[in-house]
């Protein structure tokens, strides 16, 4: 019964206490991100942890009587961000020493500080695509961020995602050693069936599958990859997880993974470094969204291998290809921030989105309402409008035409409580 009571609840702000506050912000500038404009002067006002009337300052605030005020008149406020690939059990540095020197707990720890980062930046909901290792914690840190025991993002989580035995790191070392895997490897429909329930048992919102490996540059100047299951594998966990009411992401960067997941009808394709025109298509026909993650791969890094930089390359065409072929309500936002420390704001994932061919408003829509849909959340979550969740963010400057004021949010709101002043 517990768990049931978890699962139901989890996106609904857990904060009875606070059921009875009304609060009145009032908006120097909001951003309207269904019609590409900003309102001046705006009211917002929340009940508990909803918004219950969004209007021009006058008006709200007559209807507000005595609700506390919040006066963000300098600011430019937003629906709060959504990130929809993040892993907060990494920190950005060498993987196979996160995993043979550090203990889960010590992860655990770790990611408590990166869960407050991510709100402190202004993401109010992540989806957290796997723990690299630390087995169930994602679903503790989940449960005391309910709680209110500690700061951080609403959660939607993946627990150790799946990937086939020797397709996963850690790999390389001595057959003598057993050494960590980053996933849990299973082999064949049945087991993989059984992997899935036992993750959505112990408390996974979404199903990662690691869909390929090892990319290369064909003759034909593609972007191919090492598909990591059979059709029947990969189709059972499909198969599996919608039969639970789960949805599963992809990683795929090359175009035979990305055709693979696609196979199986996955929900969202992480990376894609290696989108085709053709695959862009039958995204849009299924609906499949699209986590880019540019950030992580375009960052300045000294001593990059050469790969990262013909990847980022490929993934930077496939962008601008992507959003001319009006393929933009299907782009999510998604970092792989903790591939990248989190002392590294990942909202500088925008500004790559406006370089690469988006309008600041469609690159923020990515982060809202596109992400919202993605995680099927867009009742609660995405806009600011009466009914929706009171998760805002107040940037300084105009993000409508510097995509780096993202990067600035000065205060944070999640379920009708401010984190940051
Ligand atoms: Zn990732």
């Amino acid at each position: 019964m517990m768990i049931a009571a978890v699962t139901a609840t989890s996106l609904a702000a857990q904060t009875p206490a606070n059921a009875e506050r009304r609060v009145l912000v009032r908006a120097g500038k909001l951003i309207d991100v269904a019609s590409d404009g900003a309102k001046l002067d705006q009211g917002i006002l929340i009940a508990g942890d909803r918004i219950t009337r969004v209007g021009p300052y006058a008006d709200v605030a007559t209807a507000a009587g005595n609700a506390e005020r919040v006066d963000l008149s300098r600011y430019t406020v937003l629906p709060g961000f959504i990130d929809a690939h993040t892993h907060l059990f990494l920190d950005g540095t060498d993987y196979a020493n996160q995993l043979l020197k550090q203990s889960i707990p010590f992860r655990t720890i770790e990611a408590v500080t990166a869960a407050k980062a991510a709100l402190d930046y202004g993401f109010t909901t992540i989806r957290d695509l796997e723990t690299e290792g630390a087995m169930y914690a994602d679903v503790d840190v989940k449960t005391a961020i309910d709680r209110g025991i500690i700061p951080g993002p609403r959660m939607l989580v993946a627990t150790r995602a799946l990937a086939p035995t020797g397709m996963y790191p850690l790999s390389g070392y001595s057959w003598e050693l057993q050494v960590p895997a980053g996933a849990q490897l299973v082999d064949g429909a049945d087991n993989l069936r059984r992997a899935v329930r036992e993750q959505v048992k112990f408390g996974a919102d979404w199903i990662k599958v690691y869909a390929d490996r090892d990319s290369y540059v064909g003759d034909d100047g593609r972007l191919h990859s090492w598909p990591n299951w059979t059709d029947e594998e990969f189709k059972a966990i499909v198969d599996e997880t919608r039969r639970l009411g789960r949805a599963v992401s992809a990683h795929a960067t090359g175009v035979e993974g990305i055709d693979a997941a696609l196979r199986a009808g996955v929900q969202s394709i992480e990376h894609g470094d290696g989108l085709t025109p053709e695959l862009m298509d039958r995204m849009v026909r299924q609906r499949v969204y699209w986590c880019p993650t540019i950030y992580v791969g375009a960052r300045p890094l000294t001593g990059r291998p050469p790969l990262r930089a013909t990847m980022a390359e490929f993934k930077r065409k496939a962008f601008g290809e992507a959003v001319r072929r009006g393929m933009g309500d299907l782009i999510a936002f998604g970092t792989d921030a903790g591939g990248f420390a989190w002392a590294e704001n990942p909202a500088q994932e925008f500004a790559y989105y406006v370089r690469y061919g988006m309008t600041p408003a469609q690159a923020i829509r990515t982060a809202t309402t596109n992400a919202a849909r993605l995680l099927g959340r867009d009742k609660d979550v995405g806009t600011i409008a009466a009914g929706k969740l009171a998760d805002l963010v107040a940037v300084e400057g105009d993000p409508l035409s510097d995509p780096t004021a993202l990067t600035k949010a000065k205060w944070v709101m999640k379920g009708g409580v401010a984190t940051t002043r």
